[in-house]
């Protein structure tokens, strides 16, 4: 499933990205206000500079002039000029660093709380999102968006007003001073360079969009490719891997050079504009001096104010392009964050209450996708404190039950409800919090085997933390490490086995202590003697406890107080394992054949 934007219309939704980033500007008005008062400042000594320039030309060549009364002031004059025009040079260049410092801390404040904001909200959207999710393409897309939040937001802050500003002051000076040709020939100019400008940055966005696409997808590859390692070796399949990964890289690299091209048109366009205004207006102005209606002052302030137009022009032509490449790449954050979560909690939604931890599956049905169902009309009462086992052949729909009772998905019909109350009704957390769960597959994080035990109750002291582990039967264990619970696990804990990621897992849950308790196949990586420590371990945590047990291996479970049979997603025998054995069914078939082996 494609998460992020790959349709080119979305032109709408780059307009809307800037109103999302409003109230994140307005959070900080006053820096804003002193940044803006740089600006200005900046501003006002640049515009100084060419007529200080002129000035400085005219006293110069003033200086054969016999009018001019003494030769200090013949110096004098243009001496002070030029010192005066290094101090403006010199003042716009300070304004606009003092700017950019005092706005560095908005937009940092900002891509911190978006950069966040997606984070909590990837942890917000359901299982299948991230079931179907690409993490390479996923992290891509937020490492860009939250990159572009800066220039975009510096950009729209602090060039595109100020300049269009800056021009129209240029222009009404110009009429005033030397009348409308100029200023026409300067308006002209710039109208016919913006607009340019912009249909050209317009068509190319295109090209920038896909080359996004690809380095996402490549990123994606790659990605998965170093997630499979073990596989890609036991298969020797390196050089697939790597044909695969340089497919999409040409992908991306065809996009860059479609962007590169389309960049060199547009680059192009606006010099042969520029160049086409600045000549226009030398050419006037030179006309001027030979007739003797302007100086060479004129002449040169003229140049000056033409460069000074087109720089900020022409950064506003890159400053257009970069605003638009920023939310192509700001797209696929924003859609990220506008992802809505299937699985929310209810306006009204209130707390579990836990009382006694009776569970009810109440006329269950459900489907991952609407053409096949996983679970007919399931019925079953676990009673608080009753320790049941679900069983039946690999894939009859024992862990989507359980996927069920955590609210990972909602059911397609009937309820499940814990101590009466629809979980569809309560908040997710509160939901979450009375569960506990050793799950089949035992995922840890890339830490300490304490901080990773510690996850159960992030509050728990290190006695706590190891009074777990023994309890979790991970002693033994923790006596051959040199560093013992300091000991890394490595990415996603490859570095223990099953069995000790199951025991880590059990530690956990120990910790987290819920009242409710779920083991999906919680000892299928042991063998017969650590299960039997395990089984010991769990029974003492059940205790007291509603505990519903998954198991292939029936003689784990000859001791629970109910054991459920499930085929094809049905409920087909229930009752105690003597009792299940004597109605010579399902359970006990799987009874025999276990036995067999
Ligand atoms: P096992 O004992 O092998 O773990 P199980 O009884 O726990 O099996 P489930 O994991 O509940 O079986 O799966 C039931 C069926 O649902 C399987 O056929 C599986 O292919 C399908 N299934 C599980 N998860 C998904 C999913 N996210 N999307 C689509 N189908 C799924």
């Amino acid at each position: 499933m494609r998460r992020h934007l790959d349709h080119p219309e979305t032109s709408g939704m780059s307009w809307r990205v800037v109103g999302t980033l409003w109230p994140y500007l307005l959070a900080f008005k006053q820096r804003i206000l002193w940044a803006s008062l740089c600006l200005v400042l900046a501003k006002v000594a640049s515009i100084c500079l060419p007529f200080l320039l002129k000035y400085v030309v005219d006293a110069l060549d003033r200086q054969g002039d016999v009018s001019v009364a003494s030769l200090s002031e013949w110096w004098l004059a243009p001496l002070a000029l030029v010192v005066a025009y290094g101090l403006a040079r010199f003042l716009n260049v300070i304004f606009n660093e003092l700017r950019d410092t005092l706005f560095g801390r908005v937009t940092e404040d900002t891509m911190r709380r978006i950069g966040l904001a997606t984070f909590q909200h990837l942890h917000q959207l359901e299982l299948d999102f991230h079931l179907n999710r690409r993490t390479g393409a996923v992290s891509r897309d937020m490492e860009r968006g939250i990159t572009a939040i800066n220039s975009l937001m510096r950009f729209m802050v602090f060039n595109i007003i100020p300049t269009l500003v800056e021009v129209g002051i240029v222009v009404v000076l110009l009429l005033i001073n030397y009348g409308w040709p100029f200023a026409l020939t300067i308006f002209l100019s710039v109208t016919l360079y913006i607009a340019f400008s912009v249909y050209a940055t317009e068509w190319r966005t295109r090209f920038v969009r896909k080359a996004n696409l690809a380095d996402s997808k490549s990123n994606a590859r790659a990605i998965d490719s170093l997630l499979n390692y073990e596989t890609v070796k036991y298969f020797t399949n390196e050089a697939y891997e790597a044909n695969r990964y340089d497919q999409a890289l040409l992908e991306w690299q065809q996009a860059k050079r479609q962007n590169r091209l389309s960049l060199f048109a547009l680059n192009g366009g606006q010099a042969l504009i520029v160049a086409l205004g600045t000549t226009t207006m030398l050419a006037m102005a030179a006309m001027g001096v030979q007739e003797g209606s302007l100086t060479i002052g004129d002449f040169v302030l003229l140049n000056a104010f033409m460069m000074q137009i087109f720089i900020p022009l022409n950064f506003l032509g890159f400053v257009y392009r970069e605003i638009k490449g920023s939310l192509a790449s700001i797209e696929g954050l924003f859609a990220l964050l506008q992802q809505p979560a299937k699985i929310a909690d209810a306006e009204q939604a209130q707390e579990l209450e836990v009382s006694q931890g009776g569970i009810e599956f109440v006329k269950l049905g459900f489907a991952y996708q609407t053409e096949r169902k996983i679970l007919h009309d399931i019925q079953l009462h676990i009673r608080p404190g009753e320790k049941l086992a679900l069983v039946g052949p690999s894939g009859s729909g024992k862990s989507t039950l359980i996927k069920l009772l955590f609210r990972f998905y909602d059911p397609v019909s009937g309820s499940v409800r814990i101590d009466g109350q629809d979980i569809r009704h309560v908040t997710q957390h509160s939901l979450r919090a009375a569960l506990g769960i050793v799950p089949q597959d035992t995922v840890l994080f890339n830490d300490s085997l304490r901080e990773n035990i510690r996850y159960g109750q992030p509050g728990a002291s290190d006695d706590e933390v190891l009074q777990a582990a023994k309890l979790a039967h991970l002693e033994g264990f923790l006596a051959q490490l040199p560093e013992g619970l300091d000991t890394q696990v490595g990415e996603r804990g490859l570095k223990l086995s099953g069995g000790e990621k199951q025991r880590v897992a059990i530690a956990r849950t120990i910790l987290k202590n819920p009242r409710i308790l779920v083991f999906d196949e919680a000892t299928s990586s042991l063998d017969s003697r650590s299960e039997q420590a395990i089984l010991a371990a769990i029974r003492a945590m059940s205790e007291g406890r509603t505990t519903l047990i998954i198991a292939h291996r029936l003689s784990t479970v000859v001791d629970a107080d109910r054991i459920v049979v499930l085929q094809n997603g049905r409920v087909v025998e229930e009752g105690n394992h003597e009792a299940l054995l004597a109605k010579n069914g399902m359970y006990q078939q799987l009874w025999q054949a276990q036995q067999h082996d």
